[in-house]
């Protein structure tokens, strides 16, 4: 493990000048977060997972700071939603579309002289373009390049420790998972008086991370479920704390591992 004190004088990305980006780019992991703007049921606002990206980059970053060099970029707050476009409240890139951007800020990365990107995902819709996004940039740049969603990442913790499959489905849509970190984040911007949420369907009592195993779509799936996974009347401030607790340090020691290797 690296313990050199020596580090970029911000963890974001944005608050370095040129030069000190310039400096610090070959020996330094950066973060592209990646989320949406889409609607996230009658309660929660539009803009859940790029409020969750932003506050787990940032706090990973921070632990892993600890051991290694490592900066955060803004947020992608726009991803790919047209499955949410049924509803009000969707700021949608197409896939193709949302391959190029990500295409052209890791190129760009590459041109300020970074070797270690990890693309760190917050919505389900975006899962297929980033890893592809990582799988190409390592294939046209000579750089390390890693992609996951922080609930892969944190997939076995948040089960284990964080018995997140008792707040409803794990990690689910606008359901009790997400509706207790924004709790824990941002309860102003939760109307908990709206909850639990009409639901008249049995939540299943296995839980798969949604990037393993087959995918299975359906047309026409997010409109019959009302576009939220479960009742969120399980959610709690308290869980919620427990969870990011637990996601956080997840995604941290993630960081670490991929920056040491070689
Ligand atoms: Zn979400």
């Amino acid at each position: 493990m690296q313990t050199s004190n020596v580090r970029p004088q911000s963890l974001r990305f944005h608050e370095l000048t040129r030069t000190e980006i310039g400096q610090w780019a070959p020996e330094t992991t950066v973060v592209l977060p990646v989320a949406a703007i889409e609607q996230h049921g009658p309660h929660l606002p539009v803009q859940v997972d790029s409020l969750l990206a932003e506050s787990i980059s940032i706090a990973a970053a921070s632990q892993a700071n600890r051991d290694i060099p490592i900066v955060v970029c803004p947020v992608v707050v726009y991803g790919a939603s047209h499955h949410h476009l049924i509803y009000p409240g969707a700021l949608s890139l197409s896939t193709e579309t949302l391959l190029r951007v990500l295409k052209d800020l890791t190129d760009s990365l590459v041109s300020s002289g970074f070797r270690r990107i990890y693309l760190l995902n917050s919505h389900g819709g975006n899962e297929e373009c980033v890893r592809l996004a990582a799988r190409e940039l390592a294939l046209r740049h000579p750089v390390i390049a890693g992609a996951a969603s922080y609930w892969t990442i944190a997939w076995e913790t948040i089960l284990r420790e964080g018995a997140a499959a008792s707040l409803g489905i794990v990690p689910g849509h606008a359901g009790g998972f997400e509706t207790s970190l924004m709790m824990a984040l941002h309860p102003e911007l939760v109307q908990t008086d709206l909850l639990p949420l009409p639901l008249n369907r049995p939540i299943p009592s296995v839980h798969k991370d949604p990037a393993a195993g087959p995918l299975i779509q359906r047309h026409g799936s997010w409109a019959a479920i009302d576009g939220y996974s479960d009742n969120a009347g399980q959610a709690s401030t308290e869980h919620g704390k427990l969870l990011l607790d637990l996601i956080n340090r997840a995604v941290a020691e993630e960081f670490v591992r991929f920056h040491q290797l070689t």
